[in-house]
């Protein structure tokens, strides 16, 4: 088995910054990186609050938060992860974006590197294709927030090999969370059930059926979720909900999959939720209000 002990992520977002988190509070060496040197300075100081919150609620150490960030190095260049031994892309969820990252990460990693990507319903064996080791590669697929949730699901490519596999499983023990393997299809399991959810909840706004509030609501205290489907939509980001739509519609070529209308007027109109401050609710004051 590949002995992982430096591992990069590329993209700082959301999913990123809980990736670098995690790995760095398990022992791992980080460097992480993004095109946008603000996304990276944002991510660091995410991580940092958070580890302090968790030590605050006694889930850690202290010395283990300042360990964590000391494990934790950033970097533009991609080329600084040339000593990694696992990197996971958790970049947009673009196809052509990733696979331009992966093509470079190939010429730059020791041949017995691990990639692995954090997509949430892009092929794994077509992104292990524009790689130059498509044994090598995996799809490890965190769930948001990833230092609070538990699952990952793992997704085997056509080609990924069985000691990649079994590295990936022993990582995620290291990690302390739990696996879900999926076969490689759009969207896998868990965002093949959840996002037809979210989006029909859109389709039950736009058609009038309910206000935002009225859905989330109905479905938080309806069917016992912790959130509800409008809200969970905003935490993902919009963008990312209709991306996986889109790959479920063209993936499985099947028309319950269409992405609703009103999520793709959201998405060209920048209302991507939380992270740009407004999506089904408006989270300018202290408590979020429903747009409609
Ligand atoms: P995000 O928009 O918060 O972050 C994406 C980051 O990628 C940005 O910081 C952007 O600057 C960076 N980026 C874009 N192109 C890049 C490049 N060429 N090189 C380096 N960095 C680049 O998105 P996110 O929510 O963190 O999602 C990232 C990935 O994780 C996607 O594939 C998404 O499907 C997946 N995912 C998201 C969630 C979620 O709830 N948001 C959950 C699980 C998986």
């Amino acid at each position: 088995m590949t002995q992982v002990k430096n591992v990069g992520v590329v993209g700082a977002g959301q999913m990123g910054g809980g990736i670098a988190h995690v790995f760095a509070l398990a022992g791992f060496d980080v460097v992480l990186n993004d095109i946008d040197s603000a996304q990276i300075d944002k991510a660091v100081s995410t991580i940092q609050k958070n580890l302090a919150r968790q030590a605050v609620k006694g889930a850690i150490e202290a010395d283990a938060e300042k360990a964590a960030m000391a494990r934790i190095k950033t970097s533009g260049d991609i080329a600084d992860l040339s000593q990694c031994d696992l990197v996971i892309e958790a970049a947009s969820e673009d196809q052509a974006v990733k696979k331009a990252i992966f093509q470079t990460l190939s010429g730059v990693l020791s041949k017995d590197a691990i990639l692995a990507s954090n997509t949430s319903s892009i092929s794994i064996t077509g992104l292990a294709a524009a790689t130059d080791r498509p044994e090598n590669f995996i799809g490890i697929h965190f769930m948001n927030p990833v230092p609070l949730m538990n699952l990952v699901e793992v997704i085997r490519g056509i080609a990924t090999s069985k000691e990649t596999f079994e590295t990936t499983k022993s990582i995620i023990a290291r990690l302390d969370k739990t696996m879900a393997v999926s076969e490689d299809f759009p969207a896998f399991i868990v965002n093949r059930v959840l996002m037809p959810m979210i989006n029909e909840a859109i389709y039950t706004l736009y058609e009038g059926v309910g206000t935002v509030e009225g859905i989330d609501t109905g479905l938080k205290l309806g069917a016992n979720h912790p959130m509800g489907p409008l809200e969970l939509a905003d935490f993902i980001g919009l963008d990312i909900c209709l991306a996986i739509m889109q790959v479920l519609y063209e993936g499985l070529a099947d028309s319950k999959y269409r992405p609703c209308p009103l999520l793709v007027k959201y998405v060209e109109a920048g209302w991507l939720g939380r992270k740009t401050g407004r999506g089904f609710y408006d989270y300018a004051g202290d408590t979020p209000v429903p747009t409609r």
